[in-house]
């Protein structure tokens, strides 16, 4: 019997009964299980295989697809007030980004962490940063573009996807970012883009 804990990024109803999930594991990666019954309704798993919940599992690996056994819930989710806007942007990601069975420890961390903070547009503008980062899309993203400095940094190039700080601010290809850069709809407006030239070019 194999172990991790997971968070669900997809699910798909397979016959009557039962669903394909795909789920992000700290230790092995995104991966695929077969959970038999977990549509019935006296099925132990239905609570805690849900997306984007996050849960300790065991699972039977033989011929073909691993199979789910046992569930137990380790986080709770706020799912009234999750932001499902930005619960789609970060299941986006991991679905299109992450390849089987190739583990991110720290990205799955960072995850719980934006997900007890409901995603809220600074959790996971600051989440989609990093996994930008640590896919290799993304080699800076705390200095100027133009001069290094880290300090004053209020603008971000959205065509070179940079930030620029005040003294540098010039071209009109950059935009405020205002008081709080991470929550701001100019930076999550322009990580959208970025992702999306990602998508189109790989
Ligand atoms: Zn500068």
């Amino acid at each position: 019997m194999s172990r991790d804990t997971v968070v669900v990024i997809k699910s798909i109803n397979y016959s009557e009964a039962d669903r394909i999930v795909t789920v992000f594991g700290r230790e092995l990666g995104k991966f695929t299980l077969f959970a038999r019954g977990i549509r019935k309704i006296n099925s132990k798993n239905r609570g805690n295989i849900q997306t984007l919940y996050t849960s300790k599992i065991s699972f039977y690996e033989g011929k073909g697809m691993p199979l789910l056994t046992e569930s137990e819930s380790v986080a709770s989710l706020d799912i009234d007030n999750l932001d499902m806007n930005n619960a789609k942007r970060i299941l986006f990601l991991l679905n299109k980004f992450l390849q089987e069975y190739d583990p991110y420890p720290n990205l799955f961390d960072a995850l719980q962490r934006a997900l007890a903070l409901n995603l809220d547009s600074r959790s996971m503008n600051k989440l989609r940063i990093k996994f930008l980062k640590e896919m290799g899309f993304l080699n800076d993203f705390s200095s100027c573009i133009h001069c290094g400095s880290k300090k004053d940094i209020q603008y971000i190039d959205s065509k070179n996807f940079a930030l620029v700080c005040k003294n540098c601010y010039s071209n009109s290809n950059s935009k405020p970012l205002g008081k709080d850069p991470y929550g701001s709809s100019v930076l999550t407006e322009t990580i959208d883009n970025y992702i999306k030239r990602i998508v189109e070019e790989i």
